[in-house]
């Protein structure tokens, strides 16, 4: 049974979608790391504050505190989605010491893959509801009328870090760092690589394919 996963990709591939969809599936809890972060920046917390510049700018926050944050919160949870940690190789090695020390360890990391320019299209097209949460894509899927959420007529937010600048930006974060990790997991025989591109029902079922390949 398939029941720890990870979720690798660029921002804006769909990973906390489609997180949100396996966990659902299979009875799993999500894991999200940038949800996660943007709750302690909301309640104002000591991990929030240290973390915030870096998000803004679109850079990763370091190692050391992102270990010590996610490893809290997944704690001793039997079955999960990882959706955005580990990100580095080193965050992927304190994991995998963490998960060993309690009998766990990954069955199956997704990587999926997503063009740049595709990213940049989804990212800057983003549009959240701020009070009931609802995702809107200025393009693929707008409200109704301009900017205002068709649920709560609350206008609708742009993650700060989903500025065009920001999101070139995040992109290279992500290719700088990523190498390493995707090889550390291709060592340990765990990583299938699922094409991202299309609707969100297609590449959901491109993932069960290759989780229950895995199981
Ligand atoms: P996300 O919502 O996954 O795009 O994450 C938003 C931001 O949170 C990222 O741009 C990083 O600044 C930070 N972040 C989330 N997860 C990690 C991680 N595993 N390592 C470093 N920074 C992270």
């Amino acid at each position: 049974m398939v029941s720890r996963v990870l979720l690798v990709g660029p921002p804006g591939s769909g990973k906390g979608t489609q997180a949100r969809k396996l966990a659902e599936r299979r009875n799993l809890t999500h894991i999200a790391s940038g949800e996660l972060l943007r709750a302690s920046v909301a309640e104002g917390s000591e991990t929030g504050l240290a973390a915030k510049s870096y998000m803004d700018a679109g850079d990763y926050v370091p190692d050391d505190l992102m270990i010590s944050f996610i490893l809290d919160a997944l704690g001793s949870q039997e079955y999960f989605v990882l959706d955005g940690f580990p990100r580095t190789a080193v965050q992927a090695e304190a994991l995998d010491v963490a998960l060993d020390q309690t009998g766990r360890a990954l069955d199956i990391v997704v990587q999926l893959q997503v063009t740049d320019s595709e990213v940049i299209t989804r990212l800057t097209g983003r549009r959240t509801c701020p009070v009931c949460h609802r995702a809107y894509h200025m393009s693929n899927n707008p409200p109704a009328s301009d900017e205002v959420c068709d649920d709560d007529g609350t206008g609708l937010v742009r993650r700060t870090d989903d500025s065009p600048e920001t999101v070139q930006h995040r992109l290279d974060v992500y290719r700088q760092a990523v190498d390493p990790l995707l090889l550390h997991y291709k060592r340990a025989g765990v990583l299938f690589v699922v094409a991202g591109q299309g609707d969100p029902d297609s590449v959901a079922q491109r993932i069960d394919e290759a989780v229950l390949g895995g199981s």
